[in-house]
């Protein structure tokens, strides 16, 4: 395995910084390759572990980040330390400012249809010269055709997808053959925060690490998922032992 990457139960994360990594994807964007990026957590990394069909998903991204202390903690533990998390909603910021500074075309897609439009206000407000290209909420017909019909005519740069995951992935994968360039990156609930309906832990849960009991403590409708966190740490480790032996 390059340097480049690093390996968590068989998922290769780019090994990077944040600001690295939008530099990196500011010269894709220049140069208008097209572009997948997915931002992995434990849950995602686990799902993959699990499903044959998310993993092909995945095997289709040009970029798998490391969206979770989880992820970098693992990647530590299995002797190939990732320098820091890289987030689906901080890369989606730094995004927009590259895109006000460059002017770039935008589309939106996921999300309730007033939380898509609160963030169509918020990207308005705090970064102008962003072109909206197009948008659509989250709760569309699968079958119909007419928002990558949309994308495929108006060619914008970037594609946030806030559908959460497996559905992001999936959506992207396997549409990604139909259009000739842009950066596509699923966001999850990216939309949701910059529309202020939900609340990022602060900076200080961060830091300790536990943003994960934040999110826990505000939306307790998520302890379900989180179930995933100990499993996860639980293959991490049985991988870390088999490496040993
Ligand atoms: N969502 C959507 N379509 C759906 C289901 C969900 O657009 O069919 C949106 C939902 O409104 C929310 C986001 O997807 O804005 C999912 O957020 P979540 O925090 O669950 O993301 P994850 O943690 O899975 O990345």
């Amino acid at each position: 395995m390059s340097e480049r990457f690093v390996e968590v139960l068989g998922v290769p994360f780019i090994n990077t910084t944040k600001d690295q990594f939008v530099a990196r994807l500011g010269e894709h964007l220049n140069k208008e390759d097209k572009t997948f990026v997915v931002t992995a957590n434990p849950e995602i990394v686990l799902h993959a572990y699990e499903d044959k069909t998310y993993r092909e998903y995945l095997d289709r991204a040009t970029y798998i980040t490391a969206d979770g202390i989880g992820v970098v903690k693992a990647a530590g533990m299995l002797g190939h330390p990732l320098p820091e998390r890289v987030t689906g909603f901080d890369t989606f910021m730094d995004l927009l400012a590259l895109a006000n500074e460059k002017s770039y075309s935008i589309y939106l897609l996921g999300a309730k249809d007033e939380v898509l439009q609160k963030t169509i206000a918020e990207i308005n407000r705090q970064f102008p010269n962003v072109v909206i290209a197009g948008s659509h909420h989250g709760f569309f017909d699968w079958s119909e055709t007419t928002i990558e019909d949309e994308i495929k005519e108006k060619k914008p740069d970037m594609v946030f997808l806030a559908l959460g995951f497996p559905r992001q992935e999936k959506w992207i994968a396997e549409r990604m053959d139909q259009f000739d360039k842009g950066l596509f990156m699923g966001i999850g609930g990216s939309f949701d925060v910059l529309a202020g309906e939900v609340q990022r832990a602060p900076e200080f849960w961060q830091k300790v690490h536990l943003e994960w009991f934040y999110r826990l403590v505000k939306q307790p409708s998520r302890w379900k998922r989180m179930l995933a966190l100990p499993i996860f740490a639980g293959k991490v480790l049985r991988e870390k032992r088999r490496a040993k032996k």
